[in-house]
């Protein structure tokens, strides 16, 4: 994906799209997130991780404007969401969860509709809205454009839902739960649908997903919200790196299988043959997967270790 020097369609180079700093919630008496910190930079496609009911679609209401916080400091696109204007929300993208309507307009005269809202808000360096042809085919809705949106399949609903989020060409998009319900191709079309906005467009992307398989191809760093607080911040290699020390190595001798865990893999095996020669077979060293990563990081900070491990940003 894109370099900061590369960044030229959301304004300022270097300059955070989204920063926040302290954000707290409360509903009621219960606090749901009780400090929170990171930032998003322009093209950085960024995954917010987290158990059920962690936060992370308040966070994301917050920062859309949707949602007051209870305390804390939030910047988007340069202003706090819980005053921006139109202009501002002009210049982002959100793609909810679901969104059923027109079920009669076609695609083409939807896109074409919401897209004529985006004119004003034309600047010299990006015009608005998309044009309605090259977004149906960044989308791969062409064939689909002018059939009834009640009569699409779940994918190409999807894949409309995406396309009405970036008519107005955002510098920075919101993504809840997007390919819920997608098939493996549609997944992957999806996949690169996102590449090419965060690397041509410069979009910044903020996406939530419970699919860590998805979070490891798509982004390029990953936030994992716990206990009210970002208890993870890096890229899917830095996150295994982190907790993934131990190794399990196995192996079987005369018939019988081993197992041993170990932070000295290379050295283990080397003593291994040393001992046994020929006799080890089926040998295997399995170092912990993303998956094993953040279901430790989230055990640990759910078990109230307030030292959960937490990475210092790391560059990609
Ligand atoms: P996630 O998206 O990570 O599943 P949510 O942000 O949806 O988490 O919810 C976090 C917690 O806040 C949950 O316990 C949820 O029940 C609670 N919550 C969310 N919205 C409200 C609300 N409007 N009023 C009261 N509690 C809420």
């Amino acid at each position: 994906m894109s370099t900061e020097t590369e960044f030229h369609a959301g304004g300022r180079a270097g300059e955070p799209v989204v920063s926040v700093r302290g954000l707290r919630m409360t509903y009621g008496t219960r606090e749901v997130l009780t400090g929170v910190d990171f930032e998003v930079h322009a093209g950085e496609v960024v995954c917010l991780l987290g158990p059920n009911g962690a936060g992370k679609t308040t966070t994301i209401e917050i920062l859309e404007g949707f949602r007051l916080r209870s305390g804390g400091e939030v910047r988007v696109l340069g202003e706090d969401p819980a005053s921006a204007g139109d202009a501002w929300r002009a210049r982002i993208g959100v793609v909810l969860q679901s969104w059923r309507d027109h079920a009669r307009w076609t695609p083409r005269r939807l896109l074409k509709q919401l897209g004529g809202y985006f004119v004003a808000y034309s600047t010299p360096g990006r015009t608005r809205p998309y044009e309605v042809d090259r977004l149906l085919e960044t989308v791969g809705l062409v064939e689909h454009a002018d059939r009834k949106i009640g009569t699409l399949s779940g994918g190409q609903r999807r894949r409309l839902d995406v396309a009405v989020g970036i008519i107005g060409r955002p510098e920075l998009l919101f993504l809840d739960e997007p390919t819920a319900g997608f098939d493996p191709q549609a997944r992957r079309d999806f996949h690169d649908l996102v590449h090419r906005l965060s690397d041509l467009e410069g979009t910044g992307i903020l996406l939530t997903t419970h699919d860590l398989a998805e979070a490891e191809r798509l982004a390029d760093r990953m936030l994992v919200l716990a206990d009210g607080h970002i208890v993870a911040d890096g890229s899917a290699e830095a996150l295994s790196r982190q907790v993934a020390g131990t190794a399990e190595v196995r192996w079987s001798r005369g018939g019988e299988r081993f197992v041993h865990a170990t932070e000295e893999a290379t050295p283990f095996v080397r003593r291994l043959f040393e001992q046994h020669g020929e006799e080890i077979e089926d040998l295997e060293v399995r170092r912990a997967s993303l998956e094993d990563t953040y279901i430790a990081m989230v055990a640990a900070s759910e078990s109230g270790a307030r030292h959960a491990p937490t990475l210092a940003e790391v560059s990609r």
